[in-house]
């Protein structure tokens, strides 16, 4: 019977925060695929004890493993992907590998399976455009092949070359969105993502650590209202075959956001401005400004994101208090040396998530 739910990278940041939500709007079993490479069992850990959710190790581009969950599922969330540029620039073989043939390996088996598909791409996909805001229709611009940055936003594009391709020919029902950047609890800063390197920067009371001059700006979308989005598109068949930006509008520069974080964290630590070749290598480009039209997803769905960035980095700095004390120190004394492994942040009152407006 296919009366599951297929989330591919579903112990990762966004993947975990979906899960969330399918459980509140569903009662159908739901299946975590991930191999936990940049995934994180924490993530998931208030989910196991539910009896709708079974969590599969397994490598997406590995058609053995994955196939038996098609046969289950009537819908995939495809996120499996390379995370982080840090990563990007690190790991480029494994990015595009994963971003490719995972890919790849999902949308032969949706067509197999008749399973709807929701493929997670990137902002990262309209590259060097300096005409904001981004329009889904939007050029996407990218700078040559020996920039490995650019090989993340090229492997994306193709995937959606591909789930388009397969939507055209063989009427694959398929959904794509670009996620702009997306923030809020469980989030790490290990590959890279800024807000919770400032947060965790900040609790530690170091220099927050600033690439090229900070003028640089993003639009920072809560995870929740992410997910949200993202779920409530695959509920509408007028949906199929389309592309989202999903993100906030509210943009800040770097400087800004660093700002903001030493005030809500209350702390004393300097910000420290670093050249990019000093992070990423020589000929390092970064993108100036990110801004996302997401008048398309407002007609969809009737609402925009609306959660605040202060609010947002509060809440993050809370959990990170709560939840990773023990590589933090300064802002928390350890309690006995060990976290205690039923802390819940899914069983937390979440007024935020019931106050997103729905159809
Ligand atoms: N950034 C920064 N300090 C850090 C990490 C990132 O100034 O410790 C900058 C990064 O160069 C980029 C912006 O913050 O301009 C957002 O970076 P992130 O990796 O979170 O997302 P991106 O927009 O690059 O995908």
């Amino acid at each position: 019977m296919n009366n599951g739910i297929l989330i591919t990278g579903g112990a990762g940041f966004i993947g975990s925060h979906l899960v969330d939500i399918l459980l509140k709007r569903t009662k159908e079993p739901i299946y975590i695929f991930d191999n936990f490479s940049t995934g994180n069992q924490r993530n998931i850990q208030h989910a196991f004890s539910s009896s709708q959710v079974q969590i599969i190790q397994g490598n997406v581009c590995d058609r053995n493993s994955i196939e038996p969950l098609f046969e289950k599922c009537h819908t995939v969330y495809h996120l499996a992907a390379a995370v982080g540029v840090k990563l990007i620039i690190e790991k480029p073989v494994a990015t595009i590998e994963t971003n490719v043939s995972g890919t790849e390996t999902v949308l032969q088996l949706a067509k197999k399976y008749k399973t709807k598909v929701l493929l997670a791409s990137t902002s990262e996909v309209y590259g060097k455009n300096t005409k904001i805001p981004f329009h889904e229709e939007s050029d996407l611009v990218m700078g040559p092949t020996i920039r490995n940055r650019w090989s993340y936003a090229c492997s994306k594009a193709i995937d959606e070359f591909l789930a388009l391709a397969y939507h055209h020919e063989f009427g694959l029902p398929i959904v794509i969105v670009r996620f702009f950047n997306t923030v809020g609890p469980r989030q790490t800063g290990h590959y890279g993502m800024v807000l919770p390197r400032f947060i965790r920067q900040a609790m530690n009371e170091e220099p927050l650590t600033i690439y090229g001059d900070g003028t640089q700006t993003r639009c920072f979308g809560y995870v929740k209202e992410a997910v949200t989005a993202i779920y409530e598109l695959m509920q509408k068949p007028s949906a199929l075959g389309e592309i989202f930006n999903i993100g906030s509008q509210e943009q800040v520069s770097i400087n800004q956001l660093a700002k903001l974080v030493k005030e809500v964290t209350q702390s004393s630590s300097n910000v420290e401005y670093i050249p990019y070749e000093k992070v990423y290598g020589p000929h390092f480009e970064d993108m100036k400004d990110r801004y996302p039209d997401t008048s398309k997803l407002f007609r969809f769905l009737g609402w925009r994101f609306s959660i605040k960035l202060d609010e947002i980095i509060q809440e993050s700095f809370e959990f990170e208090k709560t939840h990773n004390s023990s590589f933090m120190g300064k802002t928390r004394p350890q309690r006995g040396g060990r976290r205690r492994r039923t802390e819940s942040y899914a069983e937390e009152p979440d007024e935020r998530e019931r106050s997103i407006p729905h159809n």
